[in-house]
């Protein structure tokens, strides 16, 4: 079932009202739904010792969601200097920090072992010898390749760019250890809106198995594993909700399993973003334009700059119309944004109530990778974000983008140069 009824009994009522205060668009959050999903993470791994969250930043980069984060104990996932430079502005500091980046330049070096350091997780072993200074604590990302099977947002592991091969990874941490790290962690992300229990739960099986054989091939301990982020939400109504318990249950046994055979148990880490976020986040739109041509078209006031996932995945994100839910006269439309690419739309072909101008349209489950994705292409400008606090309050979170933003970056001091090869006349 898309959108939590918990959160979303609590904002329809309130939405034309905060339309009167706010205007729309806008992206709208719940505290109170973040909170309770961190908690019940937080309570389904509690038998794993040191079991530690960190929030995928990349998800919902905005350091108001962030300090809850950080209530609930959580650590963040980074993969970019801006979301360091985020995550240290509230708070995060040292090993609360994951930086997982790729083709990671000199300067993510920099800022990620600068300031308090981070958690380094190494993309690839040609960046071993690009490590300003080894930490003493390395983690590898691990890429099985033709081991297993991907799912269709990140893609079969043979293709994907990320992580370390099979027959790279002993090297790897041989190497690491040579050059002084001393404590170890590994880390995998293979799926993205993964509903599959079981699949994350062969993820986790390869990982501890992948550390047995680098233990009794080097007689490094893992201190930690990492198996990503990736759990999925329902998007769709007749979509089960990912079964929490049966991953932590079904985890637990297997780290009993290594604890029996190796003598100690690592700590669980998890990356999640989706799960964190996602359903508790909506992006609210008015509908200003009805077009009928060959089909039906539902102009509204956000266009794809403020969600691309339909766009870039084909994604499926449930739409309601305010007041007008559970009537049977629905008939197909297209919901459309104005951006001048046919591939702006939050809908096709969904049947949808009759709608008027003024109707307020709810798209749902667009707290993760929902504004966090948006873009200027067009012109089109980002809009603002609010939280419905756990008391009541609705609250500014990041106001929309102006079109002085959009012409920030044409203001600079000149600068011209003559190559001196030229040709000159
Ligand atoms: C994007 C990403 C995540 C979060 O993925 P979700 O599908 O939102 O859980 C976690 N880890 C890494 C390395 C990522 O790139």
């Amino acid at each position: 079932m898309p959108m939590s009824p918990f959160y979303r009994d609590r904002l329809f009522p309130i939405l034309p009202e905060i339309e009167a205060q706010f205007g729309t668009p806008f992206h709208i959050y719940d505290e109170e739904g973040i909170r309770q999903t961190g908690l019940r993470l937080n309570d389904a791994f509690s038998r794993i010792d040191g079991f530690r969250e960190y929030f995928a930043v990349k998800a919902l980069p905005n350091p108001h969601i962030m300090k809850i984060m950080r209530d609930l104990g959580f650590g963040f996932d980074c993969s970019s200097i801006a979301e360091l430079v985020l995550s240290r502005q509230v708070g995060g500091l040292g090993e609360e920090l994951m930086f997982t980046s790729n083709n990671t330049s000199a300067a993510d070096f920099e800022e990620a072992l600068g300031k308090g350091g981070s958690l380094l997780n190494l993309d690839d072993i040609t960046l071993i010898p690009k490590v300003p200074q080894m930490p003493e604590v390395i983690c590898f990302r691990y890429n099985p390749g033709p081991r297993r099977s991907g799912n269709s947002i990140i893609g079969n592991p043979v293709e994907a760019k990320y992580g370390v091969a099979h027959h790279q990874l002993l090297d790897a941490y041989a190497c690491a250890k040579t050059k002084g790290a001393r404590r170890f962690g590994l880390h995998t992300m293979l799926a993205s809106n993964e509903l599959n229990c079981a699949y994350m739960v062969q993820t986790a099986r390869m990982l501890l198995d992948t550390a047995r054989w680098i233990t009794s091939e080097l007689g490094i301990r893992f201190e930690f594993i990492n198996i990503g982020g990736g759990l999925g939400i329902p998007y769709r109504p007749e979509d089960p909700p990912f079964d929490l318990d049966c991953l932590a249950n079904e985890i637990y046994v297997l780290f009993e399993q290594f604890a029996a055979d190796q003598q100690y148990m690592p700590r669980l880490y998890m990356e999640s973003g989706r799960f964190m976020t996602g359903p508790h986040g909506v992006l609210v739109v008015k509908a200003i334009n009805r077009k009928d041509i060959y089909r039906t078209y539902i102009g509204v006031d956000a266009s794809m700059s403020a969600l691309m996932r339909p766009a870039m995945y084909g994604a499926y994100h449930h739409i309601e119309v305010l007041g007008k839910s559970g009537r049977s006269d629905a008939i197909p439309v297209d919901v459309v944004g104005s951006l001048c690419e046919n591939n702006d739309k939050f809908a096709i072909q969904r049947p949808l109530p009759p709608i008027d101008e003024g109707d307020l349209l709810i798209i749902q489950d667009t707290g993760a990778h929902g504004h966090a994705m948006g873009f200027n292409y067009n012109g089109k400008l980002r809009p603002k974000e609010l939280l419905l606090r756990s008391d009541g309050r609705v609250e500014l979170i990041r106001r929309a983008e102006t079109i002085h933003d959009y012409l920030a970056t044409l203001q600079f001091e000149p600068q011209r140069f003559t190559p001196k090869s030229s040709c000159k006349k």
